[in-house]
């Protein structure tokens, strides 16, 4: 961030009086622009004959690599409405959302991850407009290799641990690629 998006002078970066961290600072109208992490929610179709809904992604970041319908967040909707939209928009798919599955804290993205488990309501799906493909998964076809995101990876596997297990727990993990010397940025 270079200007103030409030006034359009130029901002600092420094330690607010009272804060503890380093913040962008507009000295000219007093505003201090907090960054903190943006949430992504998806879910887990699931279709009555146990296949699981994949999309190839469109666009980049991993184009062309294999996720569950995952995306951010909107304004004035639940992680639950999220989820059920992306899957709309991803791979025209009307679902159910039901148990938490998944939070992944995705650190060097700022992110987290919210993922759901969910029932694919109707059988039928096509290729949102981010997808290059969307099908139907067997436990055995899921392309493990091309998965796009480790997030999406985590989310999976504990899904189909649970699933064998006859069980719905929720599942806490931490992702992390920065570099040592970023830790404390
Ligand atoms: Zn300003």
């Amino acid at each position: 961030m270079k200007f103030c998006s409030n006034c359009a002078q130029p901002v600092a970066v420094r330690v607010p009086d009272g804060d503890h961290l380093p913040r962008y600072v507009c000295d000219a109208c007093g505003m201090v622009h907090y960054q903190n992490p943006k949430l992504v929610v998806g879910c887990v179709p699931e279709a009555d004959d146990g296949r699981i809904l994949l999309c190839k992604r469109a666009i980049e970041p991993r184009l062309g690599y294999w996720t569950v319908p995952a995306g951010f967040m909107e304004n004035g909707e639940t992680t639950q409405d999220g989820a059920r939209r992306e899957s709309w928009e991803e791979a025209l798919a009307r679902v159910e959302i039901s148990s938490l599955l998944a939070v992944v804290h995705v650190l060097h993205a700022d992110q987290v991850h919210v993922m759901f488990r969910a029932r694919l309501l109707d059988g039928q799906f096509g290729v949102g407009a981010e997808s290059l493909e969307v099908k139907l998964c067997s436990e055995a076809e899921i392309p493990w290799a091309d998965i796009a995101f480790r997030s999406v990876d985590f989310a999976l596997r504990r899904y189909l641990e649970d699933r064998g297990h006859g069980v719905e727990q929720h599942h806490f993990t931490t992702i992390d690629f920065r570099k040592p010397q970023e830790h404390h940025r």
